[in-house]
């Protein structure tokens, strides 16, 4: 119990206080709802008394499943802990990441009660520290989640209620609502903040089941400020679940609580979840997190590299920025990549690293380089019109939309800067050209006919190989 109560904390407190602190206590017993915890000496006594009291408390109720008081003795036993502290649990995102069933087992039945892993305290539910709003970068693709997440942590139940969120993988869904989670708190520490997968709530339920704690499970449930769950796409076909969800749903928001959901999909896209459910999370406000631009992830990519306190050129950050499109989760990873790469050869970050770093993953020889020609090309005959008018002058809808989207395309395909996409245009300004991309991109966010567009355009320019 206790290591992975310290494996929790270490996620929470800063690594100095919990080297300093807590790696060297041992929990002496756990009864009657107390649990004693034995320090080496007065002074580590009275700082986690004066410290770390609440996050303990919390802590231990996470991996004890219920909440407990906690009392600290001095106690002379030898307390270090001779084996090594357990990894810290994976963060939310990791564990979202191995969790996620493909697509194809998405409709199965839930599995049988004794199939699914117990609970699992490193299914943490604690807040990571590092998921805030100010660590968040807000851009075009994710302006209106973070705007929707920023009022409802200003004003909980009061905004949108619920606020259901939803995007692909690794666009920052965790971050934000764990960011309001953090945000409340920070604002008022006695706020009731609880943040759960969807997931974590299943085995929460089912273990409550099986130790006929029903009655301690709704308590915990129910008597919360802000709920945040998070991938709520996996209650989809658990029919006890749903119903649970269902009455801890209505007592909350019936009492003026907030709810957060988010998902990899909309509500309706949910397949197997019940009308009663769908129409409440229909409720309140449905925002969509969209992949990043390029903006946001240059920007993203600078202040990562600003955290890491590490010297990223920014001819390096917009080599990344170029070719990692997929998503945040993936353009983080490539640049501790990058940099583990740089720092193991003793070289700086040059591009020349980066692309060796990453040449398995940016694999130039199946992945062809676009060119301005292909680009021309495929728009010329996705919109039907002639390439010299794209290039031309002509003022009409027609083709000042093709030619805005081959601005964007060049822009985000190629390394062509803004004043060749100009000159490939037939000699237009390099603010045209910001303008025309721009024009796109912001579109993108409500045009889904544009979407389409450029998704299949960048279907037919890569091929097989279409990110
Ligand atoms: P999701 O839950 O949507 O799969 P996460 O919230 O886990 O995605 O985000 C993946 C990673 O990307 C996290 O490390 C997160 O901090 C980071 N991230 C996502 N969006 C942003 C952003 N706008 N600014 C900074 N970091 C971000
Ligand atoms: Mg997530």
């Amino acid at each position: 119990i206790w290591l992975t109560t310290l494996g929790t904390l270490q996620n929470q407190i800063l690594r100095y206080d919990y080297d300093t602190w807590l790696k060297t206590t041992a929990l002496v017993s756990v009864a009657n709802d107390l649990a004693v915890i034995g320090a080496p000496n007065v002074t580590t006594k009275q700082v986690i008394e004066d410290r770390f009291m609440s996050v303990l408390r919390r802590a231990l109720g996470e991996v004890l499943g219920y909440q407990v008081n906690v009392r600290v003795i001095i106690s002379s036993a030898p307390a270090a802990p001779s084996e090594p502290a357990p990894p810290p649990p994976a963060e939310p995102s990791q564990t979202a990441e191995v969790a996620e069933p493909s697509f194809a087992s998405f409709n199965q039945p839930a599995p049988m009660l004794n199939q699914l892993p117990l609970g699992d305290p490193n299914r943490s539910s604690v807040l990571n520290p590092r998921y805030t709003f100010s660590s968040f970068i807000v851009g075009s693709s994710n302006r209106l989640a973070h705007a929707a997440c920023m009022a409802v942590a200003e004003h909980p139940a009061q905004a949108y209620n619920p606020l259901f969120l939803y995007g692909g993988v690794g666009l920052g869904k965790t971050h934000l609502l764990q960011a309001i989670g953090n945000y409340a708190l920070d604002r008022n520490p006695e706020v009731n903040v609880l943040y759960v997968s969807s997931e974590k709530f299943t085995n929460d339920l089912i273990n409550a089941i099986r130790r006929q704690q029903t009655e301690e499970f709704r308590i915990r449930y129910r008597n919360i400020d802000i709920l945040l769950i998070d991938d709520i796409q996996f209650i989809a076909g658990k029919e006890g679940t749903q119903e649970e969800f269902f009455h801890t749903f209505n007592t909350l928001h019936g009492a003026g609580k907030q709810i957060v959901l988010s998902s990899d999909r909309p509500p309706k896209a949910i397949l197997t979840l019940e009308e009663r459910l769908r129409s409440r999370f229909e409720w309140g406000l449905i925002v969509d997190v969209q992949n990043p631009d390029l903006e946001t992830r240059t920007a993203i990519l600078r202040a990562k590299g600003e955290t890491l306190q590490v010297p990223v050129s920014s001819d390096v950050i917009d080599f990344l920025a170029q070719r990692i499109q997929s998503n945040i989760r993936e353009l983080e990873g490539c640049l501790n990549r990058v940099i583990a790469y740089a720092n193991l050869n003793r070289t700086p970050v040059t591009v020349e690293v980066a692309s060796a770093a990453l040449a398995d993953l940016l694999d130039t020889s199946r992945r062809k380089r676009v060119t301005s020609d292909d680009i021309f090309r495929e728009v010329s005959q996705h919109y039907g019109i002639d390439q010299r008018a794209i290039r031309g002058r002509g003022r009409s809808r027609n083709v000042v939309l093709p030619r805005q989207v081959v601005m964007y395309l060049l822009r985000e395909e190629t390394d062509a800067s803004l004043v060749e996409i100009g000159e490939l245009l037939g000699g237009r300004d390099h603010t045209t050209v910001m303008h025309g991309y721009n024009k796109i991109n912001d579109e993108l966010t409500s045009d889904a006919r544009l979407r389409n567009d450029i998704t299949s355009l960048r279907q037919r320019l890569y091929g097989e190989n279409a990110r």
